[in-house]
């Protein structure tokens, strides 16, 4: 019987049966660990953030309107990292996508299509009019793919300000990812901007898309209101009810939980709202299989703790397609696009295959030659996703000149710029944020770090 069989042999099995030649990219589950070698999978893109002004030309102020003029640093068909993207650069990850040879069981795509210009230069038109041109070529490259996606922040006009009911934006969302989403899904989605659902094929198996931008600090339509949209309530009876159903949940959002990885003590979300949704999430850690959010455009990953420290959920958030950084920044992503691998008897997390463009390069060819980047639990050397394996490899960053942490930042910028250094208190920052998802033990976190190298 199967059981018996060794693993290697197994693992070749896996191989035969679903390898196909293609563009030498690796088709068998990283670590060909389980004697069930069964293993699928789903893609994550995120914050495509869509230029359509993007056009090459001497003149290198006006080269896309999301730089504002200032001037755009070495465009090339494929970008700049002062623009957001142009259209080639969007269709370039989707062939990548399609071509890649890699059998995919669903998509989730966490928001953030229109660019970062100015409130005055879009409308709620113009945005919805770039939502709808990014779902139709989803669908046409992908007209059988099952995707789940969440709203962004900036998938609203004004950006940010996405209300507490019914819109006009979340009507035409609804009506334009009717073709993904069941009726019950829509109906959430036209009044508050998120919703659950089944994933098709997966029989105990459902996505919830949250609308957290309804948590995000310059957000002032939810201003002293201590459950915009009744979102904590309908989550809460949703992973309730998967609780009884004996489902597991994949919690997908565009802001993230937790605090962000390069600054001190800040949250993605309003503090208050971040505290109440980690102690849901705490709650219902036997229910959640995993979490995936986008919009801080950077490659990190978070591991939640129960109140005595002990790890019981892992989150992921993935890098962006859009190149573009602020005129402050040094630094910024290549563009970023990622595999996740579950296991499908119980939707464990098993494995992050992480595709980047290295932009520069591609610009000088004129040609997109998207690549693997890393195998999480290869380049770490790590079991799975489990939160016990990420919280023993964030204690391993944690340790004097970890060459383990040198890769994860060189990755948390999507390989943009591998000599770039991250000194103690920028160490510190990432460590804590990926550890500590709630206020007491961040603070305590950082207290601990000031402490050991005197921050
Ligand atoms: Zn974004
Ligand atoms: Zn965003």
């Amino acid at each position: 019987m199967a059981m018996a069989l060794p693993d290697v042999l197994l693992c070749c099995l896996w191989v035969v049966w679903h390898g196909q030649p293609g563009l030498g990219l690796p088709l068998a589950p990283a670590g060909c660990r389980s004697p069930a070698a069964a293993v699928e999978q789903f893609w994550h893109v995120t914050d495509l953030h869509l230029d359509p002004t993007y056009h090459i030309t001497d003149d290198h102020t006006k080269v896309c309107a999301s730089s504002k003029g200032i001037n755009a640093s070495n465009p090339g068909p494929f970008g700049d990292v002062m623009c957001d993207s142009p259209y080639k650069l969007i269709l370039s990850a989707f062939d990548f996508i399609k071509n890649s040879g890699q059998n995919a069981s669903f998509m989730i795509w966490t928001g953030d299509s229109p660019p970062h210009v100015p409130v005055y230069e879009l409308s709620t038109d113009t945005v919805i009019t770039v939502i709808a041109n990014m779902t139709k070529t989803i669908r046409s490259l992908f007209p059988k793919l099952q995707v789940f996606p969440a709203l962004g922040n900036h998938d609203y006009w004004p950006q940010d300000q996405l209300p507490t009911f019914n819109s006009k934006v979340y009507n035409a969302v609804a009506d334009l990812w009717k073709p993904w989403l069941d009726e019950e899904a829509i109906q959430t989605l036209r009044k508050g901007g998120f919703y659950s659902q089944k994933v098709p094929n997966n029989l105990n198996l459902r996505i919830i898309s949250l609308n957290t931008n309804l948590y995000y600090g310059p957000n002032i339509m939810t201003l002293n209101k201590s459950d915009p949209a009744n979102q904590f309530e309908w989550l809460e009876n949703t992973l309730n009810t998967s609780q009884q159903n004996k489902e597991k949940v994949y919690i997908i959002a565009h802001i993230p939980v937790g605090y962000l990885p390069f600054s001190q003590n800040t949250t993605a979300m309003r503090e208050h709202y971040n505290e109440k949704l980690i102690n849901i999430f705490r709650k219902y850690s036997n229910v959640i299989a995993g979490q995936f959010y986008g919009h801080t455009h950077k490659d990190s990953i978070m591991v939640v703790s129960d109140a005595k420290g002990s790890p019981i959920n892992s989150a992921f958030v993935a890098p962006a397609v859009t190149p573009v950084k602020g005129t402050l920044q040094k630094q910024t992503n290549n563009p970023g696009i990622r595999l996740f691998q579950y296991d499908p008897h119980d939707y464990k997390l098993l494995d992050i295959l992480q595709y980047y463009l290295n932009l520069t390069d591609a610009n000088l060819k004129g040609e997109s030659n998207w690549k693997l980047e890393y195998i999480l639990t290869k380049t770490y050397n790590i079991e799975d996703l489990q939160p016990s394996s990420l919280y023993e490899l964030a204690k391993e960053f944690a340790t004097p000149d970890s060459e383990k942490f040198v890769k994860y930042y060189n990755y948390y910028y999507v390989s943009y710029n591998s000599s770039v250094i991250c000194s103690e208190k920028c160490k510190a920052f990432q460590i804590c944020a990926i550890m500590n998802l709630d206020q007491n033990s961040y603070v305590a976190c950082l207290k601990h770090y000031y402490i050991k190298s005197n921050l």
